[in-house]
């Protein structure tokens, strides 16, 4: 991908390899034009692989009156479950009907039924099932753990749920299949116009390159301004005078969740409930099937407040854990305690700050729409921020048209390269393979891999040992290693624990003491030797040890 790279010349560059980028970089190449796309760290290093992993309308943004945004992103969630069937699952949530002082509101009640019949008929029901109203039996026997004297009865509805990092390398290989450059740990470093198009300089281990672009996609997340900046000021990214002139006007949101053992909660469904003197829920969501109906875990979150920190750290801090812990404790019969906790996530919202005075600062960045902007800084320069994981297509198809006058394509070279994305397979797409394996173990390969799954089984039979889980109690096989290597891209330990599998976040402890083990899978694919395995083992224990000591500091202490 790099050799290719150097000094070429495309039409379409995509700066940042998160869900948006990707998804321009999958656009553009499937109209025809060549594209290319430089991630600064892994794909999806940033918040595309930090969120509540719902491909979801959101309930709370039609309470908002956000309808448009619920009926695009509801129908976005069919596209994303046909195009891309294996990575996205139907998710039932249960919002329990909670009594105060022994009495059911009726009010409340009916708030919900009515805000649930409106999701239907925004697009809900395209998955297929209605909502419905549950005894609190049933109620009960799907989170057998809440606090049973306040639970009258409860509403079920479905929304869905796509592992965020693995779909981000899904849309990073569909690129590719379709004639995309895409790199990872590169990163842009200066944007100069020159006549009419870009001169990039782009930065990786080996040193310093140049590409010339004919448009510029500028996807990076809450990073936009930055890049931005270094095109006004035609400065490098690294000089401090462009760091200073914020164009966008972003205003990250941090969101944090936890990982806990699935034993404590046993909800079999993804569950909502209330923060104590909050307006916010909290999502219970269960994770890591075992095949019997049972899980390995559930992770909780999100919370949603102002972030003033490094934007390139966000942790979960004591204060977000003990919010979150709070609220299980107020919904649960089980306690939970910060040891309990296997594993956390932050990661920050791009919200765009709303240009009109009326929404200003003051409102809380949950208020805040999550709806998409696309700025056109030049003809062909566009920048992409805001939006949801789950309208990721839109998002890029807009970006993408945003560009055609640009491309100097005329009305009939552009009806050539009309967007193709509504109805693109996505890499993994087609039809399930059998693989002779435990249903269990096919399940997961199937959901992370689609029709790649039987190389990883190959590998699996080419030497037992390559079968064994790669962390104990979690489904990962060792295979998914050399395999995340070959085809991933996968360049550091970090970027296999982390994205390519998604063991740091469910296990901590149990990702340290098996990184060795994956460094020396990794080892000979890479050229690694004794040095480099010792250091990538270091540098992967030491994201580990940041993570423990932010959450045992409030959160002053973190961003200050
Ligand atoms: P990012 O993923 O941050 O990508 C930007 C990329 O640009 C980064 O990888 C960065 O390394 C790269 N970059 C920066 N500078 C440079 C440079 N100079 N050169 C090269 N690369 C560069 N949405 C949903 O639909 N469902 C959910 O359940 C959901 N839950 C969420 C929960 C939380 C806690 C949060 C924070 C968000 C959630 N979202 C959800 C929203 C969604 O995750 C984000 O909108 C989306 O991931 C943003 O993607 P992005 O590509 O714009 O940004």
């Amino acid at each position: 991908m790099r050799n290719r790279l150097i000094g070429g010349s495309v039409d379409v560059l995509v700066i940042g390899g998160g869900i948006t980028g990707l998804g321009a970089a999958v656009d553009a190449a499937s109209r025809g034009l060549r594209t290319a796309l430089v991630e600064r760290n892994d794909f999806a290093s940033g918040t595309s692989s930090k969120s509540s992993k719902l491909i979801h309308g959101g309930l709370r943004y039609l309470q908002q009156g956000d309808v448009r945004l619920v009926y695009e992103a509801l129908h976005e969630r069919q596209r994303l479950m046909r195009n891309a069937r294996h990575l996205v699952e139907v998710l039932p949530f249960m919002i329990p009907i909670l009594t105060k002082d022994g009495l059911i509101s009726r009010k409340i009640a009916r708030a919900f039924g009515s805000a649930l019949w409106m999701y239907d008929f925004t697009g809900g029901l395209r998955i297929g099932r209605a909502h419905r109203r549950l005894r609190k039996s049933k109620a009960l026997s799907h989170f057998p753990t809440i606090v049973p004297n306040r639970l009258a009865s409860a509403y079920v509805y479905y929304d869905a749920r796509a592992d965020d990092a693995r779909l981000c390398l899904a849309l990073a290989r569909t690129a590719s299949d379709h004639g995309a450059t895409v790199l990872n740990h590169a990163r842009v470093t200066r944007v100069v116009r020159t006549g009419d198009s870009y001169c990039v300089t782009v930065r990786d281990g080996e040193g310093d390159f140049t590409v010339t672009a004919r448009s510029i996609v500028n996807a990076t997340g809450v990073w936009v301004d930055d890049v931005l900046s270094t095109l006004h000021n035609s400065s490098s990214l690294e000089d401090p005078a462009a760091q200073s002139s914020a164009r966008i006007g972003i205003r990250p949101a941090k969101g944090v969740h936890i990982t806990i053992p699935w034993d404590t909660v046993r909800n079999d469904i993804a569950v909502v409930i209330p923060v104590p003197k909050d307006r916010r829920s909290l999502f219970l969501v269960p994770w890591g099937p075992r095949g019997d109906g049972t899980f390995t875990h559930t992770y909780v979150g999100t919370t949603d407040t102002d972030y003033a920190g490094s934007l390139d750290d966000p942790q979960c801090t004591k204060d977000d854990i003990d919010y979150i812990l709070r609220a299980l404790d107020n919904a649960m019969t089980t306690s939970v305690s910060p040891g309990d906790v296997t594993g956390t996530w932050a990661g920050l919202r791009p919200l765009v700050v709303p240009s009109e005075k009326t929404e200003s600062g003051s409102a809380r960045t949950a208020d805040l729409s999550r709806r998409h902007r696309v700025s056109l800084e030049e003809s062909a320069f566009v920048t992409i921020t805001g939006g949801k994981l789950t309208t990721y297509r839109e998002m890029a198809e807009d970006a993408i048209d945003a560009l055609a006058p640009s491309l100097q394509l005329s009305i009939g070279r552009w009806a050539r390269h009309r967007c193709r994305t509504k109805r693109l397979d996505l890499h993994g797409s087609g039809r399930r393979p059998r693989l002779g394996l435990e249903s269990r173990i096919e399940d997961h390969l199937w959901s992370h891999y689609g029709v790649d799954a039987p190389s990883i089984a190959e590998i699996m039979h080419s030497d037992a040992s390559l079968a064994e889980p790669l962390v104990p109690g979690l489904p990962y096989v060792r295979a998914e290693v050399i395999h995340a290597v070959r085809h991933e891209m996968a360049c550091t330990l970090d970027d296999v624990m982390s994205r390519r599998t998604r063991s740091l976040l469910i296990d901590r402890a149990g990702s340290r003491a098996a990184a060795r083990s994956a460094a020396l899978l990794m080892a000979p694919l890479l050229g690694w030797n004794d040095e480099r395995v010792e250091s990538e083992v270091r540098t992967f224990d030491e994201i580990c040890e940041h993570e423990v000591v932010c959450a045992t500091m409030t959160e002053h202490d973190v961003t200050g």
